[in-house]
């Protein structure tokens, strides 16, 4: 981060210092809540958990090289006091923030977050020193210390907002005012939390809401191909800048198709030029992704020609999206255990059907979670697609959700025969050993709280 006295600190955030000898101490270093993240200079900030209380790991922090702990009590070694840590590291954020000379980058959307994050990243940073969000900390506590890790150097900093109900998103803008926003799609991610598609697109446009007026460069990069985000132009004073497969879209992929290894290719056109893309990541939501990103980069000053080039050899940078490991036998297996959404569900369905040309494939799914009165319709909408993509076996794992896919596959077609439910990891392990045979695919997906990736690893052990 940009260096900052205690004394400087304990006054943006309103706190008392207790401990403290000399106040113009110098924090430097990044600002971390893990105390095994700790170096010289940080700043250590101690939050209250339900099973661990951060300030119990003050003194180890101090003893790590912390300047100062950041809590909400007096702990014997050099510490900041306030009422509400995540508020005063909110403000912290938004003080160091004001004072860079970075340009703000953030962008919300149901799916492709993190995916897209991590392409903007791969794009911007061939051009100036970029900081992005890692991983998918994209939260009130995730945010600012992702913001609180850029220093004078940075000129990019992407950010991932995260939202699960109406005023999170306002909230994360505050901490951290972007300049340009990007808003991905409004899916059905967290519906049940929502209570419906409205109110998610009311959510995610707080994002453009935020922005600043297009005489102050503000900018706003929404999807023209989802009517839930388009409809945002109107709720933005910055200028919209709009991608998409859409004619209409400024920035626009033509020629889409999936290569046989099924990685998307296509041929980008921005307002600056055209040029031709092909992606390393595996599926084609990623189209969708990278022309968002392209999109920022225009904005941004640069050309078709480096956008497309960075777009064709960026990679995943977080895991289990769509990490595709051939085993030595020949099999090939995709962890996309992440997460998954109807959207995402679809997508890597496609991406599976193109992968498997001429082979044998299996979809392994579980459920997909926080779809409230929708979800009994999009479980059996899954499970028909994997019958109309001719994929060749799905097993469902789980509980009622995956009797639900597996439904959907034999009321599509006369299906029985190609589609198991089993009860959980395990018993899909143990089929799936027995039966994968040389140069089958194998796609493993679920929500993050099926934890289905230990599919994927036993399996990879296996090979
Ligand atoms: P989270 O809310 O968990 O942070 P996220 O929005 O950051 O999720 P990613 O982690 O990028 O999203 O991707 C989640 C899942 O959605 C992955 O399985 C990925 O393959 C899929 N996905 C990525 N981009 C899209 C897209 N544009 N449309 C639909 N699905 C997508
Ligand atoms: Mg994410």
């Amino acid at each position: 981060m940009i260096a900052l006295s205690l004394a400087e600190i304990a006054e943006v955030v309103g706190g008392q210092t207790h401990d403290i000898p000399d106040p113009s101490v110098q924090v430097t270093g990044p600002v971390v809540r893990d105390s095994r993240e700790v170096g010289p200079g940080c700043l250590f900030v101690a939050f209250v958990g339900e099973r661990v209380d951060g300030h119990d790991f003050a003194q180890a922090a101090v003893e790590a090289g912390a300047a100062a702990v950041l809590g909400s009590r007096p702990v014997g070694v050099p510490a900041i006091v306030v009422d509400d840590v995540q508020a005063a590291l909110g403000a912290l954020a938004r003080h160091v923030v004001s004072r860079l000379g970075a340009t703000l980058v953030a962008l919300t959307g149901s799916a492709g977050k993190t995916s897209t994050k991590d392409l903007i990243a791969q794009v911007l940073r061939r051009k100036a020193p970029t900081v992005f969000t890692p991983g998918s900390l994209n939260n009130e506590i995730g945010l600012p210390l992702t913001a609180l890790s850029a220093t004078e150097d940075t000129r990019f900093l992407v950010l991932e907002m995260g939202a699960r109900g109406i005023g999170h998103i306002r909230y994360l803008t505050e901490l951290t005012p972007p300049r340009v926003g990007v808003v991905l799609n409004v899916g059905s991610a967290h519906i049940g939390e929502f209570g419906g598609r409205e109110q998610i697109a009311q959510a995610k446009g707080e994002l453009v809401e935020s922005l600043p007026s297009s005489d102050a460069d503000g900018i706003a990069v929404l999807n023209a191909d989802d009517p839930y985000v388009r409809a945002m132009s109107s709720r933005t004073k910055a200028k919209v800048i709009l991608f998409g497969e859409s004619d209409e879209a400024d920035v626009r992929a033509e020629n889409v198709r999936l290569t046989d290894s099924g990685q998307p290719a296509f041929r980008l056109h921005t307002p600056s030029g055209a040029s031709d893309v092909t992606m390393r990541l595996y599926g084609e939501h990623h189209v969708s992704n990278a022309l968002a990103a392209a999109a920022v980069a225009h904005e941004l000053g640069m050309s078709a020609d480096e956008i497309a080039v960075a777009l064709s050899e960026a990679g995943s940078l977080s895991r289990w999206r769509m990490e595709v490991t051939e085993r030595p036998d020949g099999v090939t297996i995709v962890n996309d255990a992440y997460n998954a959404n109807p959207e995402s569900m679809k997508a890597a369905l496609r991406a599976l059907a193109a992968m498997g040309r001429g082979r044998r494939t299996w979809a392994v799914l579980g459920k997909m979670a926080e779809l409230g009165d929708e979800a009994l319709a999009e479980h059996d909408a899954v499970g028909r697609l994997a019958v109309r993509l001719n994929v060749g076996k799905l097993v469902a794992v789980g509980g009622r959700e995956a009797s639900w896919l597996q439904l959907g596959a034999y009321n599509e077609g006369s299906w029985g025969e190609e589609s198991v439910h089993v009860s959980d990891a395990q018993a899909a392990i143990d089929l799936l050993r027995s039966e994968l045979r040389p140069g089958d695919v194998v796609l493993v997906k679920a929500s993050r709280s099926v934890g289905l990736e230990s599919v994927a690893q036993a399996l990879l052990e296996t090979g």
